[in-house]
């Protein structure tokens, strides 16, 4: 793992991509992304120098870091926490999907700076279909949560065309600025909220439920909604993947519901990065497959 000092003195030949956060540690993005460059290595021998790193760098020091990665000719970066809204400001073009999200999770370089995107909806959208067969478009769906993950989902599920979304929320206020963006985006579009810990009536029984609330990230933490209030057709996706089984996903599953957690969309989401960086098709086995090894290594 690199800190802004390493980067700084940084004169390794090469093409690099990074993923940037502050915690870093935990991420597998290097594993993921190592394991499908050796894939298109097989087939593309001018990618044997390009390679990806971890770069632990906090949110006071990312705007001076930037600069110093486009000076490094760093090629494409990954953002995690904290950096992928105040990037929105940083990079030198937005598209306009991230622009709605309102993050950036991938910045590719240009003459001028970095170009920012985000790849989690599709990220989302490939994952629930993968796993669990559900297509967003024409889905009545139940988000869970109102921060960025939350916010990239609804983007994505609106876009799509979802049938109706139900947005729940512990805080009002978040809940409230995110119904209000989504109504300028998306005037038509059948959007409802509610307020987690008192679910209403008339949510349909059988829907897409999406968990983008960070409860179920704590072995001990409780279900964010109690799956029962669904039926047999429900599909469940857990946006946490580690644990690899929330509470929400075991009830789910001991209901006979179909439920998945978020492994899937953090492959996709890394395979599109991926492709954006170096226009080719990108292993999304060997990347899962690196992924699944990776989180067994961190939890032994
Ligand atoms: P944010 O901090 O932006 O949002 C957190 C959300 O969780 C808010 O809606 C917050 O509600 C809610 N929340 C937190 N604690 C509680 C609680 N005790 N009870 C009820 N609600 C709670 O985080 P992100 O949106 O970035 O991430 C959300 C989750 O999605 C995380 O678990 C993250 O790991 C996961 N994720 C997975 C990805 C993948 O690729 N699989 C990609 C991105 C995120 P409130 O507004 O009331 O605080």
């Amino acid at each position: 793992m690199y800190t802004l000092e390493d980067l700084k003195g940084w004169e390794r030949p090469g093409v690099w991509l990074a993923v940037v956060g502050h915690p870093v540690r935990h991420s597998i993005s290097p594993q993921m992304h190592n394991a499908a460059l050796g894939q298109i290595l097989r087939r593309h021998p001018e990618y044997a120098n390009w390679r990806y790193v971890r770069f632990e760098i906090p949110a006071k020091h990312f705007g001076e870091a930037l600069p110093v990665f486009h000076q490094k000719r760093f090629f494409g970066l990954n953002l995690t926490i904290p950096h992928k809204v105040q990037a929105l400001d940083l990079a030198s073009a937005i598209d306009p999907e991230a622009a709605l999200m309102g993050a950036v999770n991938t910045l590719v370089r240009d003459e001028s700076g970095y170009r920012g995107y985000n790849t989690d909806g599709y990220g989302l959208r490939s994952g629930v279909y993968t796993d669990l067969g559900t297509r967003l478009q024409d889905a009545d769906v139940v988000l869970l949560g109102a921060g960025g993950a939350a916010r990239a989902a609804a983007i994505q599920c609106l876009h799509d065309g979802c049938r109706r979304l139900w947005i729940g929320n512990r805080s009002r206020d978040r809940l409230d600025g995110l119904l209000a963006l989504l109504k300028r985006a998306y005037p038509e579009a059948a959007v409802s909220g509610f307020d987690l810990a008192d679910p209403p009536g008339g949510m349909p029984e059988s829907c897409l439920v999406i968990n983008a609330t960070s409860l179920g990230l704590k072995a001990d933490d409780p279900a964010p909604i109690d799956p029962a209030r669904f039926r047999g057709a429900t599909s469940v996706y857990d946006m946490i993947y580690n644990p690899v089984e929330t509470r929400l996903l075991a009830e789910a599953r001991a209901l006979g519901l179909r439920a998945a957690n978020g492994l899937s969309m953090l492959v996709f989401q890394g395979a599109r990065s991926l492709e954006i960086w170096t226009q080719q098709s990108v292993s999304v086995a060997a990347m899962e497959t690196a992924a699944r090894s990776a989180l067994k290594i961190q939890s032994t």
